[in-house]
Protein backbone atom coordinates (compact mmCIF):
# COMPACT_ATOMS: atom_id res chain seq x y z
CA UNK A 1 0.00 0.00 0.00
CA UNK A 2 2.82 2.40 0.73
CA UNK A 3 4.34 2.13 -2.84
CA UNK A 4 1.27 3.39 -4.43
CA UNK A 5 1.47 6.85 -2.52
CA UNK A 6 3.18 9.56 -4.06
CA UNK A 7 6.87 10.08 -3.49
CA UNK A 8 5.94 13.40 -1.65
CA UNK A 9 4.00 11.73 1.02
CA UNK A 10 6.59 9.19 1.99
CA UNK A 11 7.54 9.44 5.65
CA UNK A 12 11.12 8.72 7.45
CA UNK A 13 11.31 6.40 9.97
CA UNK A 14 12.31 8.76 13.47
CA UNK A 15 13.66 7.36 16.57
CA UNK A 16 11.83 7.87 20.05
CA UNK A 17 8.58 6.08 18.65
CA UNK A 18 9.14 3.09 21.51
CA UNK A 19 10.17 5.08 24.28
CA UNK A 20 7.67 7.48 24.34
CA UNK A 21 4.81 4.28 23.50
CA UNK A 22 6.28 2.92 26.28
CA UNK A 23 5.65 6.09 28.89
CA UNK A 24 2.06 5.78 27.45
CA UNK A 25 1.43 2.17 28.04
CA UNK A 26 2.95 3.24 32.12
CA UNK A 27 0.09 6.09 32.39
CA UNK A 28 -2.55 3.87 30.18
CA UNK A 29 -2.67 6.80 27.79
CA UNK A 30 -3.73 7.12 24.43
CA UNK A 31 -2.46 9.41 21.97
CA UNK A 32 -4.64 10.38 18.59
CA UNK A 33 -1.11 10.06 16.78
CA UNK A 34 -1.66 6.02 17.34
CA UNK A 35 -5.51 6.05 17.68
CA UNK A 36 -5.61 7.80 14.37
CA UNK A 37 -2.28 5.80 12.50
CA UNK A 38 -0.84 9.53 11.99
CA UNK A 39 1.56 9.14 9.55
CA UNK A 40 3.53 11.86 11.26
CA UNK A 41 3.84 10.01 14.54
CA UNK A 42 7.43 8.91 14.24
CA UNK A 43 8.75 12.37 13.39
CA UNK A 44 6.65 13.61 16.38
CA UNK A 45 7.57 11.13 18.96
CA UNK A 46 11.02 11.98 18.21
CA UNK A 47 10.78 15.60 19.41
CA UNK A 48 8.95 14.17 22.10
CA UNK A 49 5.61 15.87 21.07
CA UNK A 50 2.14 13.99 21.42
CA UNK A 51 -1.33 14.85 21.75
CA UNK A 52 -3.07 13.05 24.44
CA UNK A 53 -6.91 11.56 23.83
CA UNK A 54 -8.64 11.75 26.66
CA UNK A 55 -12.02 10.36 27.30
CA UNK A 56 -11.33 7.23 24.78
CA UNK A 57 -10.61 5.01 22.99
CA UNK A 58 -14.18 4.61 22.06
CA UNK A 59 -15.67 7.22 20.22
CA UNK A 60 -19.66 7.92 19.86
CA UNK A 61 -19.51 9.14 16.50
CA UNK A 62 -18.52 6.99 13.27
CA UNK A 63 -16.98 9.79 10.94
CA UNK A 64 -15.75 7.73 7.77
CA UNK A 65 -12.32 9.20 7.71
CA UNK A 66 -11.25 8.32 10.97
CA UNK A 67 -9.77 5.20 12.49
CA UNK A 68 -10.98 5.75 16.14
CA UNK A 69 -13.22 2.66 17.09
CA UNK A 70 -16.95 3.78 17.56
CA UNK A 71 -18.42 2.15 19.90
CA UNK A 72 -19.83 2.55 23.62
CA UNK A 73 -17.56 4.40 25.70
CA UNK A 74 -16.08 3.64 28.97
CA UNK A 75 -17.10 5.77 32.18
CA UNK A 76 -15.03 8.90 32.73
CA UNK A 77 -12.11 8.25 34.81
CA UNK A 78 -11.70 10.60 37.24
CA UNK A 79 -7.54 9.64 37.54
CA UNK A 80 -7.00 10.92 33.85
CA UNK A 81 -6.20 14.28 34.41
CA UNK A 82 -3.72 13.57 36.40
CA UNK A 83 -1.93 10.49 34.49
CA UNK A 84 -1.62 12.74 31.32
CA UNK A 85 -0.26 15.69 33.91
CA UNK A 86 2.73 13.20 34.71
CA UNK A 87 3.21 12.13 31.18
CA UNK A 88 3.79 15.40 30.34
CA UNK A 89 5.91 16.22 33.05
CA UNK A 90 8.08 12.91 32.50
CA UNK A 91 8.15 14.06 28.75
CA UNK A 92 9.20 17.43 29.72
CA UNK A 93 6.91 18.71 27.14
CA UNK A 94 6.48 22.64 26.25
CA UNK A 95 4.17 22.34 24.56
CA UNK A 96 0.64 19.95 25.30
CA UNK A 97 -2.30 19.21 23.30
CA UNK A 98 -5.11 17.77 24.25
CA UNK A 99 -7.99 16.14 22.41
CA UNK A 100 -10.66 13.92 23.16
CA UNK A 101 -13.61 11.27 21.10
CA UNK A 102 -16.41 12.84 20.85
CA UNK A 103 -18.45 11.73 24.27
CA UNK A 104 -22.32 12.65 23.19
CA UNK A 105 -23.26 10.30 25.84
CA UNK A 106 -22.23 12.36 28.46
CA UNK A 107 -24.42 15.96 29.41
CA UNK A 108 -21.59 18.23 29.07
CA UNK A 109 -19.89 16.26 25.75
CA UNK A 110 -16.55 15.76 28.35
CA UNK A 111 -16.42 19.47 28.39
CA UNK A 112 -15.27 19.36 32.61
CA UNK A 113 -12.87 16.47 31.86
CA UNK A 114 -10.68 19.32 29.49
CA UNK A 115 -10.94 21.86 32.07
CA UNK A 116 -9.60 19.73 34.89
CA UNK A 117 -6.96 18.12 32.36
CA UNK A 118 -6.06 21.49 31.58
CA UNK A 119 -5.87 22.50 35.34
CA UNK A 120 -3.47 19.14 36.26
CA UNK A 121 -1.27 20.27 33.18
CA UNK A 122 -0.85 23.72 34.58
CA UNK A 123 -0.35 23.05 38.07
CA UNK A 124 2.27 20.41 36.61
CA UNK A 125 3.50 22.34 34.04
CA UNK A 126 3.38 25.61 34.65
CA UNK A 127 4.90 27.08 31.99
CA UNK A 128 3.78 24.82 29.16
CA UNK A 129 1.30 26.02 26.50
CA UNK A 130 -1.51 24.23 26.49
CA UNK A 131 -3.65 23.60 23.00
CA UNK A 132 -7.14 21.83 23.22
CA UNK A 133 -8.59 19.76 20.53
CA UNK A 134 -12.57 19.90 21.33
CA UNK A 135 -15.58 18.23 19.54
CA UNK A 136 -18.19 20.24 18.80
CA UNK A 137 -20.37 19.10 22.22
CA UNK A 138 -23.08 19.22 19.84
CA UNK A 139 -23.11 23.06 19.70
CA UNK A 140 -23.41 23.15 23.74
CA UNK A 141 -21.97 26.37 24.57
CA UNK A 142 -22.00 26.20 28.35
CA UNK A 143 -19.63 23.00 27.35
CA UNK A 144 -17.50 25.61 25.64
CA UNK A 145 -17.46 28.04 28.24
CA UNK A 146 -16.35 25.45 30.54
CA UNK A 147 -12.99 24.20 29.06
CA UNK A 148 -12.31 28.00 28.16
CA UNK A 149 -13.03 28.67 31.32
CA UNK A 150 -9.90 26.51 32.43
CA UNK A 151 -7.73 28.90 30.06
CA UNK A 152 -6.11 26.95 27.28
CA UNK A 153 -3.71 28.83 25.05
CA UNK A 154 -5.18 27.68 22.12
CA UNK A 155 -8.64 26.50 21.64
CA UNK A 156 -8.91 24.55 18.46
CA UNK A 157 -11.40 22.56 16.77
CA UNK A 158 -11.37 21.30 12.98
CA UNK A 159 -13.68 21.34 10.29
CA UNK A 160 -12.17 18.97 8.17
CA UNK A 161 -13.59 19.50 5.15
CA UNK A 162 -16.16 21.13 3.06
CA UNK A 163 -19.98 21.70 3.33
CA UNK A 164 -21.05 19.51 1.04
CA UNK A 165 -19.07 16.31 1.80
CA UNK A 166 -20.02 16.38 5.37
CA UNK A 167 -22.70 14.08 5.57
CA UNK A 168 -20.07 11.59 3.52
CA UNK A 169 -17.74 11.46 6.19
CA UNK A 170 -18.50 13.42 9.30
CA UNK A 171 -22.49 12.04 9.46
CA UNK A 172 -22.96 13.08 13.00
CA UNK A 173 -21.72 16.51 12.72
CA UNK A 174 -23.01 19.72 11.08
CA UNK A 175 -20.67 22.84 9.21
CA UNK A 176 -22.76 25.71 10.61
CA UNK A 177 -22.76 24.22 14.07
CA UNK A 178 -18.58 24.02 14.18
CA UNK A 179 -18.30 27.42 12.50
CA UNK A 180 -20.27 28.89 15.19
CA UNK A 181 -18.18 27.15 17.95
CA UNK A 182 -15.26 28.47 16.50
CA UNK A 183 -17.29 31.97 16.17
CA UNK A 184 -18.30 31.39 19.71
CA UNK A 185 -15.19 30.91 21.39
CA UNK A 186 -14.05 34.27 20.39
CA UNK A 187 -17.03 35.63 21.56
CA UNK A 188 -16.64 33.74 25.06
CA UNK A 189 -13.05 34.53 25.58
CA UNK A 190 -12.18 37.65 22.75
CA UNK A 191 -8.19 37.01 23.40
CA UNK A 192 -8.55 33.05 22.92
CA UNK A 193 -6.42 32.36 19.72
CA UNK A 194 -8.48 29.93 17.70
CA UNK A 195 -7.47 27.19 15.15
CA UNK A 196 -9.10 25.19 12.86
CA UNK A 197 -8.17 21.99 10.15
CA UNK A 198 -9.13 20.68 7.52
CA UNK A 199 -8.24 17.37 5.45
CA UNK A 200 -7.33 17.85 0.98
CA UNK A 201 -8.62 14.59 -1.06
CA UNK A 202 -11.57 13.73 0.04
CA UNK A 203 -13.04 15.51 -3.42
CA UNK A 204 -13.79 19.02 -2.34
CA UNK A 205 -13.13 21.48 -5.36
CA UNK A 206 -10.77 24.51 -4.92
CA UNK A 207 -14.03 26.72 -4.91
CA UNK A 208 -15.62 24.99 -1.87
CA UNK A 209 -12.33 24.96 -0.07
CA UNK A 210 -12.25 29.08 -0.66
CA UNK A 211 -15.79 29.03 0.87
CA UNK A 212 -14.50 26.78 3.71
CA UNK A 213 -11.27 29.28 4.49
CA UNK A 214 -13.73 32.64 4.05
CA UNK A 215 -16.36 30.77 6.62
CA UNK A 216 -13.74 30.26 8.69
CA UNK A 217 -12.26 34.00 8.61
CA UNK A 218 -15.78 34.83 9.48
CA UNK A 219 -15.59 32.87 12.76
CA UNK A 220 -12.49 34.92 13.49
CA UNK A 221 -10.01 31.60 13.21
CA UNK A 222 -6.78 32.56 13.64
CA UNK A 223 -4.90 29.17 12.68
CA UNK A 224 -5.19 27.23 10.24
CA UNK A 225 -3.84 23.99 9.00
CA UNK A 226 -3.94 21.66 5.38
CA UNK A 227 -3.18 18.21 5.12
CA UNK A 228 -3.46 15.51 2.77
CA UNK A 229 -6.29 13.05 3.72
CA UNK A 230 -4.58 9.53 3.89
CA UNK A 231 -6.89 6.34 4.21
CA UNK A 232 -5.88 5.08 7.76
CA UNK A 233 -7.35 1.31 7.01
CA UNK A 234 -9.52 -0.10 3.86
CA UNK A 235 -12.34 0.48 6.25
CA UNK A 236 -12.35 3.89 5.54
CA UNK A 237 -13.28 6.52 2.90
CA UNK A 238 -10.97 6.75 -0.30
CA UNK A 239 -8.58 9.11 -1.24
CA UNK A 240 -10.20 10.55 -3.83
CA UNK A 241 -6.89 12.39 -5.11
CA UNK A 242 -3.39 13.15 -3.98
CA UNK A 243 -3.10 16.76 -4.10
CA UNK A 244 0.31 18.08 -5.05
CA UNK A 245 2.99 20.09 -3.02
CA UNK A 246 2.72 22.76 -5.02
CA UNK A 247 -1.07 23.12 -4.72
CA UNK A 248 -0.44 22.81 -0.82
CA UNK A 249 1.28 26.32 -0.93
CA UNK A 250 -1.02 28.05 -3.44
CA UNK A 251 -3.37 27.35 -0.80
CA UNK A 252 -1.80 28.67 2.18
CA UNK A 253 -1.14 31.80 0.90
CA UNK A 254 -4.74 32.47 -0.38
CA UNK A 255 -5.37 31.98 3.43
CA UNK A 256 -2.71 34.29 4.57
CA UNK A 257 -4.64 36.59 2.09
CA UNK A 258 -7.97 36.30 4.11
CA UNK A 259 -6.29 37.50 7.21
CA UNK A 260 -5.21 33.96 9.26
CA UNK A 261 -2.19 34.84 11.30
CA UNK A 262 -0.21 31.31 10.67
CA UNK A 263 -1.35 28.96 8.41
CA UNK A 264 0.55 25.41 8.19
CA UNK A 265 -0.36 23.81 4.76
CA UNK A 266 1.37 20.70 2.97
CA UNK A 267 0.65 16.80 2.40
CA UNK A 268 1.82 15.94 5.73
CA UNK A 269 0.65 18.81 7.81
CA UNK A 270 -1.79 17.30 10.85
CA UNK A 271 -4.22 19.27 12.99
CA UNK A 272 -1.53 19.18 16.12
CA UNK A 273 1.88 19.07 14.02
CA UNK A 274 4.18 21.62 14.92
CA UNK A 275 1.73 23.34 17.13
CA UNK A 276 4.45 24.64 19.46
CA UNK A 277 6.08 26.41 16.10
CA UNK A 278 2.73 27.80 15.17
CA UNK A 279 1.90 29.56 18.67
CA UNK A 280 5.25 30.91 19.44
CA UNK A 281 5.31 32.69 15.78
CA UNK A 282 1.03 33.01 14.99
CA UNK A 283 0.61 34.38 18.60
CA UNK A 284 2.91 37.60 18.47
CA UNK A 285 1.29 38.42 15.28
CA UNK A 286 -1.31 40.81 15.17
CA UNK A 287 -4.74 39.35 16.27
CA UNK A 288 -6.84 38.68 13.15
CA UNK A 289 -10.46 40.03 12.21
CA UNK A 290 -13.12 38.56 10.94
S1 LIG B 1 -15.69 12.31 16.26
FE1 LIG B 1 -15.18 11.38 14.32
S2 LIG B 1 -13.05 12.08 13.94
FE2 LIG B 1 -13.46 12.41 16.12
S3 LIG B 1 -12.71 10.53 17.10
FE3 LIG B 1 -14.91 10.25 16.73
S4 LIG B 1 -15.01 9.17 14.77
FE4 LIG B 1 -12.94 10.05 14.94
Amino acid sequence: MHNRLPQWIRTPHRSGLHEVKHLLRTHRLSTVCEEARCPNRGECFSKPTATFLILGPQCTRSCAFCSVVSGDPRPVDDSEPERVAAAALQLNLKYVVITSVSRDDLPDGGAEQFAKTVYALRSALPTARIEVLVPDFRGDLDALRAVLDAKPDVLNHNMETVKRIYPLVRPQADYQRSLALLAAAKDISPGMITKSGLMVGLGETPEEVRILLSDLRGSACDFLTVGQYLRPSKKNFPVVEYIRPETFEELGKEALALGFRFVASGPLVRSSMHAEEMYRNGSSSRPAQP
